[in-house]
């Protein structure tokens, strides 16, 4: 009976679990509405290569336009979107979108422009990343490294296994890999062999830290230093002031994405990004 069962079965059947699954099902519905009816869309932020000044390409970041609520980031509603399923469906519109973009550059003749998205560790094993990269990729004649797909260290550990085999087969189509918030999980420097990064994305914490905390300091300027002995490319995130930026280009050969050269933008304002910055015809790793 219910009262032999215990409080295992008891807590699953608790209101407070009731009501947020309840919750979670008001929110999945909507989530649906939104993607059938075009309520989400991508915003760019622009990387910026300190050296030259001029930007390296974007990072796509989802956002959803609520007929009530306004406005909701990412962080609001991936997680609902993971412990659903809708973010399979959700990524490949990502995809999609990012992919028409890459296009739409190559036609205006900034063909040099990357654009890293997303990549949550659900994609890997539900749906068919492989088979959506590489159709996005036909589809819109993208040359492969082009597109970069920014996975967190988390996401990495969560299946090592799967995700190594997923990240080496992604690979062999040519795209791009990105070690995303780099220093916030428990990866250790190892797994930049062993899932074949080529890009390090330290993550804003560390960045936040400069250039008052001298440890953080220390750590960063190795990270920066080991990663380009190994030929990767290296992404600061979150910075937001010039004396940031100062002491990171002292450091080594960065790209910079943050608040200090611009928010993430709707697709109507990358031009006037483009038109401010300039776009970097060679990328840092060829550089040295
Ligand atoms: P992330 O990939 O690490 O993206 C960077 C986040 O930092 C973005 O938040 C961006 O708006 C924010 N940011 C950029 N510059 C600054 C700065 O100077 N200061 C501060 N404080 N923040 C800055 P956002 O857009 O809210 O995204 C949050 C997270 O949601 C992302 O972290 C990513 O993990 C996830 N996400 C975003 N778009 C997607 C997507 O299309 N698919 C998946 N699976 N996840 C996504
Ligand atoms: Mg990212
Ligand atoms: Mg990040
Ligand atoms: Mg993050």
């Amino acid at each position: 009976s219910a009262k032999d069962a215990g409080k295992g079965c008891y807590a699953f059947y608790s209101p407070a679990l009731a009501h947020r699954a309840d919750h979670l099902m008001k929110w999945e519905q909507q989530l649906r509405v939104a993607l059938a009816e075009g309520q989400l869309f991508l915003a760019y932020q622009p990387k910026i290569d300190l050296n030259q000044r001029c930007i390296t390409g974007f990072e796509a970041l989802v956002r959803w336009d609520h007929p009530q609520r306004g406005l909701i980031g990412a962080a609001d509603f991936i997680p609902v979107a993971e412990s659903t399923g809708l973010i399979v469906p959700i990524g490949d519109f990502v995809l999609e979108s990012a992919c028409r973009q890459l296009s739409l550059w190559q036609r205006q003749g900034h063909g040099s422009l990357t654009l890293a998205i997303n990549i949550s560790s659900v994609q890997f094993w539900r749906g068919d990343i492989l088979d959506t990269v590489g159709r996005c990729l036909r589809d819109f004649s993208i040359p492969p490294f082009r597109l970069e797909l920014e996975i967190t260290e988390t996401a990495m550990m969560e299946y090592p296994d799967l995700v190594s085999e997923k990240i080496f087969a992604l690979k062999r189509l040519g795209v791009r890999i990105a070690l995303d918030d780099f220093g916030t999980g428990y990866s250790s420097l190892s797994y930049l062999n062993r899932f074949a990064v080529d890009t390090l994305k330290v993550d804003k914490s560390f960045i936040q830290a400069i250039p008052h905390d001298r440890s953080v300091c220390v750590m960063v300027s190795a990270i920066i230093g080991l990663a380009r002995s190994l030929g990767l490319t290296v992404v600061v995130e979150g910075t937001e002031t010039e004396e940031q930026i100062a002491w990171l280009a002292s450091v080594g050969r960065v790209e910079a994405q943050g608040y200090l050269f611009s928010r993430p933008v709707p697709a109507s304002e990358i031009a006037g990004l483009i038109e401010r910055f300039g776009v970097c015809t060679t990328r840092s790793e060829s550089l040295a």
